[in-house]
């Protein structure tokens, strides 16, 4: 089996994105900054934010920070993100999820310029999309497509399966693999035979936030397994959505948990950055 290590390959696309950022500035005379809100204390999001804003630093990449209290209001948050939206020095826009109850989601991504999406979740980008002309695409599905054209994967005709439908990995997924020309199913938490679906297929990307709900009889041989899902087990340990030592003589190539997809998320969000500021620098039309 090979193994698709992410963390190696995103620390080659980090080094590489540290010499394009140094050239965009030396080009045009400008810096690259990615504004980041949190909001509340959620301690996985506070990680996370810790370690995107790290990331951008190695990369040479301006971080803005700001952090809100739980308790603040909708209103409140639209107005940061408009302060955001029309600060000419801020690139690229992240609100960290899950926001705390009581802050609608949709209604906040959709507030933030889709000019400015790092995350790629702006509706209008997700409407780009699907028309085929991406601007900007969701950061862990985009991963999931460098790392499969890194190890030489075909994807193109190839039958592959997305376990998981939602906004941020699944669909967003599926569209891409569908403009590498792949041949693309979506299984969801209804889809009738999950098994036989899996069986028919040659690669398989795994996002259904099941801690290792899958294992070797759920795939034949050969296939290539990305898997999404990032777990803590009871023991401490990290796990996936897929038992790994049950498929590691049985798959082609598989992605380890941790090691695998995770890092790959936070090079992208730098890519995506980094294309924003372009885009803006060329008076934000498309290339
Ligand atoms: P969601 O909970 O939003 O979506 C899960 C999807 O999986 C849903 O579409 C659901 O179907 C489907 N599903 C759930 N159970 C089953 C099942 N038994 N069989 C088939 N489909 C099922 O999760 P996310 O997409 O946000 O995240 C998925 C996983 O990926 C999580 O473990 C998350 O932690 C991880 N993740 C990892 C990232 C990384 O960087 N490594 C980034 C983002 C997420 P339905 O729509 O019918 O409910």
């Amino acid at each position: 089996m090979e193994l698709i290590n992410g963390k190696e390959l995103s620390q080659e696309l980090r080094a590489d994105l540290k010499k394009r950022v140094e050239n965009f500035t030396e080009k045009t005379g400008l810096g690259v900054c990615l504004a980041v809100v949190l909001v509340g204390e959620d301690p996985a999001s506070q990680v996370y934010v810790r370690n995107k804003i790290k990331a951008c630093e190695q990369a040479g990449i301006k971080s803005l920070e700001t952090r809100l209290a739980a308790t603040t209001s909708e209103a409140e948050l639209l107005q940061v993100v408009e302060g955001l939206n029309v600060d000419p020095q801020v690139n690229g826009i992240l609100v960290q999820l899950p926001l705390p109850k009581g802050l609608n989601e949709d209604k906040i991504t959709d507030a933030i310029s889709p000019l400015k999406d790092a995350d790629g979740l702006v509706t209008e980008n997700l409407g780009l999309l699907v028309a085929g002309r991406t601007r900007v695409a969701a950061c862990t599905p985009s991963g999931v497509i460098e790392l499969l054209k890194k190890h030489k994967i075909p994807i193109q005709g190839a039958n592959a399966v997305v376990v998981g439908r939602s906004q941020i990995v699944g669909k967003p997924m599926a569209l891409l693999l569908l403009e590498q020309n792949a041949t693309v199913t979506i299984c969801h938490s209804r889809t009738k035979d999950l098994r036989k679906h899996l069986h028919e297929a040659d690669i398989v990307v795994v996002a259904a936030g099941q801690p290792e709900f899958l294992g070797a009889d759920d795939f034949k041989e050969g296939t290539v397994i990305i898997d999404v899902g990032m777990h803590r087990r009871a023991d401490g340990k990290l796990c996936g959505d897929v038992r790994f030592d049950e498929l590691k003589n049985k798959a082609k190539a598989m992605t380890p948990v941790p090691g695998g997809v995770g890092p790959m998320t936070i090079a992208m969000l730098l890519e995506n950055t980094l294309k924003l500021a372009e885009l803006q620098a060329s008076g934000g039309h498309h290339e």
